[in-house]
């Protein structure tokens, strides 16, 4: 459409020149006309007729012109039938009435009319009245003379007239001249505008080629659009197949969602009230957790009471049964009398049949035997468990948690159960397991429980034992195994009263699996030990010491205590009877060393049930360690272990004296 609508403007441009072009050409055919006008007179119609059909001057100059040409200069045309004519001719029809003229002058005869014109001296009848002029008599010469002045006063008005015409052709002339300027003008106009236009033409033809181009490209790229028209149909198609199963899945989803909201408001509806209610509660709560506080002041308060009436110092005795092996004692050699309450009671009795070998020899009779009834806070026969045992002393552990230090001692000749009561049997039997593990595992337990109200706990825990006065870390690892691993008990700071250990290692629990760990440790370190010196760990008191460090913190409480475990040395006595050699002097040494700290541990226990002012805890490294553990309202339970074998009978009675003391 676009190229039509370029292509237009110049066809009419074209045409336009076309039309034009005769109109261009007109003034040039002037000097032409003007050739034309040399020829013959009856050419001269001719050359009319063209000219008759225009209605401009130019036809009618070029008529004057060949009437101006043609006639002679003197005719013989009567005078007044001339001037007649050519005074009643009107300018237009002058041509023709020279013409008439002319062929009057030469027909001497009227021209018939021509009827499609108006009367003009041909056609006009001959007036009246005048008559031809008829040649005058060669004497005549006055007429002739006159009659040629006539005729020159005729032709001297003719003359006149035709100048007066010919002015008038002048002017047409240059009326004519200056159109012909005007149409050059305009010709040059048309043919700057032909140049424009055919530049045009060149530039449209030039953008033709370039709009052909861009339409075969177009066409190209068409066709490719039409290919992805139709790819892109075919994904339209599969879109839509997507999406009418999206939206069925939307809808599926709305529904469900829509049921999601339901649910979803009736749960907040829900948690609106469960959060009232946990609002209630909490309060409740708090209220609880205040009297749960209150009730566990008061249940260690009543629980300490009840230690304290149980004393804070208690002697267990326990008898360890007899071994595969060993000779089993004549009946009655140990007896445990029911308590006053039946047998249903826990045994607190026991007594020991002594037969005094020496009043025997002297008088020759049987023997007599002496029965020695000691009463403890409680006596463990032979067949009680680990467990038994342990179920008396939990009590204490709680004690330990509470914040009271508490101290538990093995005493007992070597072999007697010690550290089978303290550490357990052989085997790792579970069923076996002694006091400290058992100690540990309630406390891990009990500090869990107590945690719930808000208290934490946390346990160090330290195993030494003290040899000829000497400490030496069981935990030690590496280097500090060696002779420069000899520790020393020291304040922890100056002025205070805390205890510590240098150069052993506190080694922080918080669960079974640690310290059995540390109990392994511990055992093998007396390994290496006692094959460097025979039978070392029944000459050395083993303390198992744990830092109890226990906080509320939102009440700001806090409650820290000791438990020691103490398997003391064999507290058996040298033979005063058997010789001394070279090696049994060190053995004296020892066992004297041994005595002197039991003997300590005694008197320091003696000095603080019956609350003298001084107690000697310097007199041992045993005692001394434990000072902060022993006293006030620490609570202290010494197991006395007995053997039940008749052989051990004097060690038997020394320990249990020395447990009633
Ligand atoms: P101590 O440490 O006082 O020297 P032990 O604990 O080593 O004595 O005990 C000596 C032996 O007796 C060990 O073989 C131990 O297993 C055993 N024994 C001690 N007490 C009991 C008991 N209550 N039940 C079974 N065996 C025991
Ligand atoms: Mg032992």
């Amino acid at each position: 459409v676009d190229m039509e609508s370029q292509r237009c403007p110049l066809l009419e441009v074209k045409k336009n020149i076309e039309l034009k072009t005769p109109l261009v050409k007109g003034p040039s055919q002037l000097p032409l006309s003007r050739s034309r006008l040399k020829r013959g007179p009856n050419q001269m119609e001719d050359a009319l007729e063209p000219a008759k059909k225009r209605t401009r001057g130019v036809g009618a100059a070029t008529k004057i012109n060949m009437s101006r040409s043609r006639v002679p200069p003197l005719t013989t045309v009567p005078q007044t039938q001339s001037h007649t004519a050519v005074q009643k001719v009107p300018k237009k029809t002058a041509p023709r009435c020279s013409t008439a003229i002319t062929a009057v002058l030469k027909n001497q005869k009227p021209v018939p009319a021509v009827p499609a014109q108006k009367p003009g001296p041909t056609a006009v009848p001959p007036i009246a009245g005048v008559k031809k002029p008829s040649k005058r008599p060669a004497w005549d010469l006055k007429g002739q003379l006159c009659d040629l002045n006539a005729e020159l006063k005729r032709c001297r008005e003719k003359t006149q007239t035709l100048d007066q015409e010919n002015q008038q052709l002048r002017e047409q002339l240059k009326e004519a001249q200056q159109q012909a300027k005007d149409l050059g003008t305009e010709r040059s106009t048309l043919e700057g505008e032909l140049a424009r236009v055919r530049t045009q033409a060149e530039q449209g033809q030039q953008q033709l080629g370039n709009l052909s181009a861009r339409v075969l490209e177009l066409e190209e790229r068409l066709g490719t659009q039409e290919g992805l028209v139709q790819v892109l149909q075919k994904e339209q198609l599969e879109l839509q197949e997507e999406r009418s199963g999206l939206t069925t899945r939307l809808e599926e989803q709305e529904r469900r969602l829509q049921a999601s909201e339901a649910a979803l408001s009736s749960s907040q509806a829900k948690v609106a009230s469960l959060q009232q209610e946990t609002a209630t509660q909490a309060a409740l709560l708090a209220e609880r957790g205040d009297r749960l506080h209150g009730l566990e002041m008061e249940r260690r308060r009543l629980h300490n009471q009840l230690q304290e009436l149980k004393g804070n110092i208690r002697v267990f005795c326990r008898v360890r049964p007899v071994l595969e092996g060993e000779s089993t004692p004549s009946p009655g050699f140990l007896l445990f009398p029911p308590g006053p309450g039946g047998p249903t009671d826990p045994p607190t009795r026991l007594s020991l049949a002594r037969s005094d070998d020496r009043r025997a020899t002297l008088s020759g009779a049987p023997a007599p035997t002496t029965r020695h009834h000691f009463s403890f806070d409680r006596v463990f026969p032979p067949g009680s468990r680990q467990d038994e045992v342990f179920e008396e002393i939990s009590m204490l552990v709680q004690s330990a948690l509470d914040g009271y230090p508490v101290c538990i001692f093995a005493y007992g000749q070597t072999g007697s159960g010690k550290t089978f009561t303290m550490e357990g049997g052989p085997g790792g039997d579970p069923q076996l397991e002694g006091l400290i593990p058992r100690a540990l595992r309630h406390l891990f337990s009990v500090a869990q429980e107590l945690n719930g109200q808000g208290w934490t706990y946390s346990f160090v825990a330290s195993y030494v034992e003290i040899y000829n006065e000497t400490v030496r870390d069981l935990l030690a690892t590496g280097t500090r195994k060696g002779p420069g691993g000899e520790c020393e008990i020291r304040r922890a700071g100056p002025g205070s009263e805390e205890l510590t250990i240098t150069n052993a290692r506190y080694v922080p629990v918080s669960c079974e699996k640690e310290v059995e760990t540390l109990l392994h440790l511990a055992s093998q370190n007396r390994a290496v030990a006692r094959t460097a010196q025979n039978e070392r760990s029944s000459r050395s008191h083993s303390v198992f010491q744990l830092q109890i460090s226990g906080e509320h913190a939102a009440r700001g409480l806090q409650c820290i205590a000791p438990l020691n475990l103490v398997d003391l040395a064999g507290s058996e006595r040298l033979d005063p009877g058997l010789a001394l050699g070279p090696g049994e002097r060190d053995r004296l040494r020892e066992t004297q060393a041994i005595n002197s700290s039991l003997s300590t541990l005694g008197l320091v226990i003696m000095a603080l049930s019956n609350k003298e002012s001084y107690v000697p805890y310097r007199n041992s490294k045993l005692t001394y360690l434990l000072q902060n553990s022993l006293g006030g309202s620490a609570k202290m339970l010494m197991f006395v272990n007995i053997s039940p074998l008749e052989e051990n009978v004097s060690e038997s009675l020394n320990s249990l004296r020395f447990a009633s003391k």
